[in-house]
């Protein structure tokens, strides 16, 4: 029997596997891997949880929210695998590699913990389940990128692994931990996958990387995202090409005159600053002072000046006064950024601020200051919004708007949402917009042509 989407070859009756994942981008990416690692060794995808014979969490724990979830997750099935035995229940990624044997201890009925370098063998381990009782996989390897490039939730846009690891160790991040040191991809072999992704329609892609402008260093051969980004500019057919995220210490001239120059490379750049206090800064071990981070969002500008810039913060690190975060709150204000992401401090166990730093900013005065930092960027946020009026914009829809069935959403260059009315679907088109009304989360617009 034939899967009708892969066109691969399945037993008469296939083994459904229910896949869900948490987290980051990165882990969405890596989750779809899998599903598609498990398409080619026969397997066919359901999303519904009770009808699956494998069932698996792909989750990231770079916020202990994500692993919560999961364990609740898991605490809903203790049923189902009363019922039916051998159902296989699975926790792959970050979390598996994190939490190793602690997950069976809080979740007696898994099967199987997968960490983020072995999901390549994941149809062996589920067919290993015939002999043993569990199993646990999360020492560090090579990771194959092997890929059935149909396997993707969007038809229009994809997501592309360039680099893993870092090797920067943030005192408050568990990444150098889960994903290990970082290890590129050759840049001939990510140009065959954005290729065999554009011949089957894709028009955006994403690459991705925790470091993702290291990109390169770690091959000692001159490559850099400058270079990957010029090789993957040519191909045919590709409409947009943007990349997350960054960190701060490798932004450079080269990369932003490559961005400047093609049309194809998205105005969009996520850099996070996390914190506004240099003392702060180095409790965290960034790397980087504020001058520094203020000097490259400058240079950012001058080169391209339409870029959309986005940013992290972390409120309510150990240690962090109301005079740090005045700071943060100053350097918001500065370089008006488009976008902020706010996170509130927590410690994540096996991380370095876990062992030495006490966690003793009240939580109520993290709320204050999430509150406050949001607020600001909300202000800011409408203002640049309303500043774009009249402006044309080329969009990629990606479907109808969450809030009202009658108008469709997508994306600039810049990353911005523009909603608007359409009489047809224009899902996964580029389609020319006029901005005419704001919030300081969207953008109205009306089609100007399709
Ligand atoms: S740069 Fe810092 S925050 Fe980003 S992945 Fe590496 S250790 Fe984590």
């Amino acid at each position: 029997m034939m899967d009708a989407e892969s066109g691969i070859e399945v037993s008469a009756t296939p083994k459904r596997v229910y896949m869900e994942d948490f987290g980051c981008q990165m882990n969405k990416n890596d989750a779809e891997l899998v599903v598609g690692r498990l398409r080619m060794d026969g397997f066919v995808r359901t999303p519904i949880v009770e009808e699956a014979d494998v069932i698996l969490y792909y989750a990231c724990s770079v916020r202990e929210h994500a692993e919560e979830r999961v364990f609740g997750r898991l605490g809903q099935l203790k049923r189902l695998k009363k019922d039916r035995p051998e159902t296989v229940i699975g926790v792959m990624g970050c979390m598996a590699q994190n939490q190793k044997e602690r997950i069976f201890e809080r979740a007696p009925h898994v099967d199987l913990v997968v960490g983020t370098q072995r999901f390549e063998d994941i149809a062996a381990f589920v067919k290993d389940l015939d002999h043993h009782a569990r199993v646990i996989a999360v020492d560090q390897g090579e990771v194959s990128y092997r890929r059935d490039v149909s396997e993707r939730p969007d038809q229009h846009q994809a997501f592309v692994t360039v680099m893993r690891g870092c090797d920067k160790f943030c005192t408050f991040c568990i990444v150098p931990f889960t994903q290990g040191r970082e290890r590129s991809r050759a840049p001939e072999d990510i140009e065959r996958e954005v290729r065999a992704l554009v011949d089957d329609g894709v028009q955006q892609v994403t690459l991705l990387g925790q470091r993702v402008n290291t990109y390169g260093l770690d091959l000692n051969c001159g490559e850099s995202l400058a270079s990957l980004l010029q090789r993957l500019e040519k191909i045919p057919g590709l409409r947009r090409l943007q990349f997350i995220t960054s960190h701060p210490t490798h932004i450079d001239e080269t990369l932003m005159r490559v961005i400047r120059d093609h049309e194809v490379h998205a105005r969009y750049l996520h850099l996070p600053v996390q914190s506004g206090s240099d003392r702060i800064l180095r409790a965290m071990n960034r790397g980087h002072d504020v001058d520094s981070y203020r000097r490259t969002m400058d240079m950012v500008r001058r080169i391209v000046p339409d870029m959309s810039l986005a940013t992290d913060w972390i409120v309510g690190f150990p240690g962090e006064t109301e005079a740090d975060f005045d700071q943060s709150v100053r350097l918001l204000r500065d370089v008006e950024f488009q976008t902020s992401f706010v996170f509130k401090y927590s410690t994540r166990s096996g991380t370095r601020a876990a062992r030495a730093l006490e966690d003793d900013v009240p939580e109520v005065e993290k709320a204050r200051r999430n509150h406050v930092l949001l607020a600001e960027q909300e202000t800011i946020s409408a203002r640049r919004h309303a500043a774009r009026m009249g402006e044309l914009h080329e969009i990629l829809v990606e479907g109808i708007s969450k809030r009202d069935d009658s108008r469709w959403f997508g994306r600039t260059a810049q990353n911005w949402i523009v909603v608007f009315r359409a009489d047809r679907d224009l899902s996964g088109q580029f389609v020319k917009v006029k901005l005419v009304d704001s919030t300081a989360l969207t953008l109205f617009g009306e089609l100007v042509e399709a």
